[in-house]
């Protein structure tokens, strides 16, 4: 079968390989469509040492049951399933709590549970195995628009959903970034919450694409974009603040406006820092405010973004490549060219 490999720095290419085996506890999946993620891009660059050479990418997995390993019962050949890309131990007390995604068995405290096409052969193949325990059925959903569950719609719910609590009638949301994900944060927040929801873009063409949806957008170039997103959150600020960039510009966007006992969360990887400070009568956030850096999402979050997909509530635009013409989606997306998200679809 024809695979998508890293083959070391700026080297992506497609390579012929044996269809793998499912063992115990596996299933092999006849892959039907693959999210393409700017950590993709980012890999192709150059990962780092972390990314072995030879790794088959692809973390956005949508596909079909081909066959199953020793010991995997109930997901009958043919069923249509996305794939949770936290392939976690467990056994751990985070895992048996259900949170996945804060494992305690990944080797250290810095290290997260990785998954397809950053630790194990991703999706960017005719097929790929995968543990039974990371699948969700997602019948009569189009392929593409499964695939971008696990990653695009999964990031930002997983910081939504945890945050619904401060997202009361009268509230507001800040969205920072509408690429893929931002697109999906505007859609769920419109979907499971009554806050206001602003979104913030440099782009017009991202700034377009959710115009329909978000009550206020704005322009992430203007000088007085922080007065804007104040005056359109009621002059004290949106509780949440969902950054899915993560530069210094943004983290100075995103404290400065946060309101008092809001919380910021932080998916996007813009190697941004901010100052925390302990000064008594000024400091760089209003009290009380919670900031994080999140990690994907757990199992169970994944399940109620494929319920909200099947039942038409949340989905983006999409731009879709043949199999072959993976690489055009990964020159596309590095080029700044996909206002949704890329999905490289199979035959
Ligand atoms: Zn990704
Ligand atoms: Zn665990």
């Amino acid at each position: 079968m024809k695979a998508l490999k890293y083959l070391g720095p700026g080297n992506v290419a497609f390579r012929e390989i044996p269809v793998p085996e499912p063992g115990p506890g596996q299933v092999l999946l006849k892959v039907s469509a693959c999210g393409v993620c700017h950590t993709d891009v980012a890999f192709r660059a150059d990962p780092g040492p972390a990314l072995p050479a030879g790794l088959t990418l692809g973390h956005e997995i949508a596909g079909t049951v081909a066959a199953t390993g020793e010991g995997v019962n109930g997901l009958e050949e043919g069923t249509a399933v996305v794939v949770h890309t936290v392939w976690s131990c467990g056994r751990c007390r985070q895992c048996v709590a259900g949170r996945q995604n804060a494992c305690l068995d990944t080797g250290g405290r810095q290290k997260p549970a990785h998954g397809p096409g950053t630790r194990y052969d991703g999706g960017m193949a005719e097929y790929v195995v995968t543990p039974a325990r990371s699948l969700i059925p997602a019948p009569r959903l189009d392929p593409a628009a499964a695939a971008v569950l696990p990653d695009a719609a999964l990031v930002p719910y997983h910081s939504i959903r945890d945050a619904l609590g401060l997202l009361t009638p009268g509230s507001a949301a800040l969205v920072i970034g509408i690429g893929g994900l931002g697109q999906f944060a505007v859609s769920i927040l419109r979907a499971i919450s009554p806050a206001r929801i602003i979104a913030v873009d440099v782009r017009e063409t991202a700034r377009e694409s959710v115009r329909g949806q978000a009550d206020v957008v704005l322009d992430g170039t203007d000088d007085d974009v922080a007065r804007h997103v104040l005056e359109a959150a009621g002059g004290y600020g949106p509780d949440l603040v969902l950054d899915l960039v993560g530069s210094t510009k943004t983290l100075q966007l995103a404290t400065s406006v946060v309101a008092p006992y809001g919380t910021i969360r932080v998916p996007g990887q813009g190697n941004g820092t901010f100052r925390f400070e302990t000064i008594r009568t000024t400091t760089s956030i209003p009290r009380g405010v919670t900031i994080n850096r999140p990690y994907s999402g757990t199992f169970q979050d994944l399940q109620e973004v494929v319920a909200l997909a099947r039942e038409g509530r949340i989905g983006i635009g999409l731009q879709t490549y043949a199999f072959e013409g993976a690489l055009d989606a990964f020159d596309d997306l590095a080029a700044g060219r996909i206002t949704g998200r890329a999905v490289v679809t199979m035959n």
